[in-house]
């Protein structure tokens, strides 16, 4: 655990005691500050006082004499549609609101590191897509380097719930728009935008709003290497904002599809080859078509990504390369889970959203593709010109009628359930064929989470082969 510095014998509330609110109560009680706790859920508070937490009614304005900071987590609104009473309450009153990801920062240096002979750094990832497999990657490409390091953030462990540093150890941090929305300090040493597509509108009031919360990230503290997936047009604004030009080597910009030769380094995919370019000079390349962990252009961007944050702590390119063979995939990202009867079956359940649905509809070949779920603002109309793989779409959930309807000439088929959508296309699909579950939606309208859709996916999958 990190104990939370500058908060000893103040009072701070923390609001929603899922697991972040807990391991934050817990972080800021290590640092001695008196803590009172709320949540919306009568049986949260009966079992939080059982553990010895202090409830405080929050939603009571007598009760905040005295109170420092509220400390909030990413699941509860802080703004839009409309911020949480609670939340809205302490802006009322000006008391300040952070979330753990402001008090890590905050804390994460200490005492110790007057005898340590390497500092030790932060590496942090956001964008839309790609952050979890990037951050497991860099982190992957640390360890196997031999360099001390540990993940957390939006990925495993909450980061208050992490070690306190050692000598020369890296900290990989996955970070949401939510979380940096919100973190009043964000000081990583390098900062990773994978990219950027419509997610969370509803969050951050539309397009403008969640970029400006993932830009935070390199605007408030200021990383020492930026690496900026250019893509897009809000990275490649980003980039340019971030350096006095071209050659500027403090950003490093990446690429899937875009030759980048003429910035002061960059690191960029093309044709299943990963490039590093220096001040104009290539200085590696590296062969991308055999990582079978890593398939498809998407993941040769998060591929590029995490060469270039691990080229910024210094590790060389060839020990990268290794890595990147060794690295297995995350769960319900792109990955295979069955090959019968020369059938591939793909989960890529984390598939919430368009972009992430259109880079594994490109990823694979005669696709017999799962989708559908609780549908997104927007719809998904701008996956039609992604559907010249689909051999047949089998569309389930709330939005399966609506994603018929906009799905044009796709031959589809209506199947309302995961079974039902597994056992038609296993009778329907072809040698050479891929059964992808890529479901452009969320998952709440019949799972807790895309991991229970995914792992359901999964457990009818080998039932096939029997
Ligand atoms: P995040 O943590 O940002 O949600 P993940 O690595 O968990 O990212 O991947 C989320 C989804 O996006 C998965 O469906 C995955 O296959 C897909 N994906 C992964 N990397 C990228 C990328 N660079 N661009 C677009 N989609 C991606």
């Amino acid at each position: 655990m990190i104990p939370v510095q500058g908060v000893e014998n103040q009072t701070i509330a923390v609001l929603g005691l899922g697991r972040s609110g807990r391991a934050t109560a817990a972080a800021l009680r290590a640092g001695r500050a008196h803590v009172v706790v709320w949540d919306d859920g009568t049986d949260t508070r009966a079992q939080a006082e059982a553990d010895g937490l202090t409830v405080l009614d929050l939603t009571r304005d007598q009760n905040w004499d005295g109170i420092a900071a509220l400390i909030t987590s990413p699941g509860i609104p802080h703004l839009y549609p409309k911020p949480h009473p609670v939340i809205a309450r302490a802006y009322a009153l000006g008391v300040p609101v952070d979330n753990d990801i402001g008090l890590f920062f905050r804390s994460f240096a200490t005492r110790d590191w007057d005898a340590f002979d390497s500092f030790p750094r932060v590496i942090a990832v956001t964008g839309s897509n790609g952050k979890s497999t990037t951050t497991a990657l860099i982190h992957h490409i640390l360890t196997e380097a031999g360099r001390p390091t540990q993940m957390g953030g939006n990925i495993g462990t909450g980061v208050l719930s992490l070690e306190p540093a050692r000598d020369g150890e890296v900290v990989v941090l996955e970070l949401s728009s939510y979380q940096t929305d919100l973190a009043r300090a964000l000081t990583p040493d390098v900062a990773v935008f994978t990219n950027l597509s419509p997610d969370h509108l509803d969050r951050h009031n539309g397009m403008g709003g969640y970029f400006a919360a993932k830009r935070r990230l390199f605007a408030e503290g200021g990383p020492d290497r930026a690496v900026i997936g250019v893509d897009e047009i809000e990275g490649q604004y980003l980039a340019d904002q971030l350096s006095f030009g071209a050659t500027d080597d403090r950003v490093i910009r990446v690429s899937s599809g875009t030759k980048l030769e003429r910035f002061g380094w960059s690191v960029f995919a093309r044709k299943g080859f990963l490039a590093e370019y220096r001040k104009g000079r290539q200085i590696a390349s590296l062969d991308l078509r055999e990582v079978t962990g890593l398939p498809g252009e998407h993941n040769h961007q998060n591929a590029c990504a995490a060469y270039a944050a691990c080229r910024a702590v210094g590790i060389p390119p060839r020990e990268i390369e290794a890595a990147f063979h060794s690295f297995g995939g995350l769960p319900h990202r792109s990955q295979t889970v069955a090959e019968i009867n020369g059938v591939r079956w793909v989960n890529d359940s984390k598939a919430t959203n368009v972009d992430s649905a259109a880079k594994a509809l490109t990823a694979f070949r005669n696709i017999r593709w799962i989708a559908g779920g609780m549908g997104k603002d927007g719809g998904i109309e701008a996956l039609l010109p992604h559907l010249g793989h689909v051999a047949k779409a089998y569309l389930i959930g709330h939005s399966a009628r609506d994603f018929a309807l906009q799905i044009g000439q796709t031959p589809h088929e209506v199947v309302e359930t995961m079974e039902e959508a597994v056992a038609r296309a296993a009778t329907e699909a072809q040698p050479g064929d891929t059964v992808l579950l890529a479901p452009a939606a969320a998952s709440f309208d019949q799972y807790p989470n895309f991991e229970k859709r995914g792992e359901h996916f999964t457990a009818l999958v080998p039932a096939l082969g029997a």
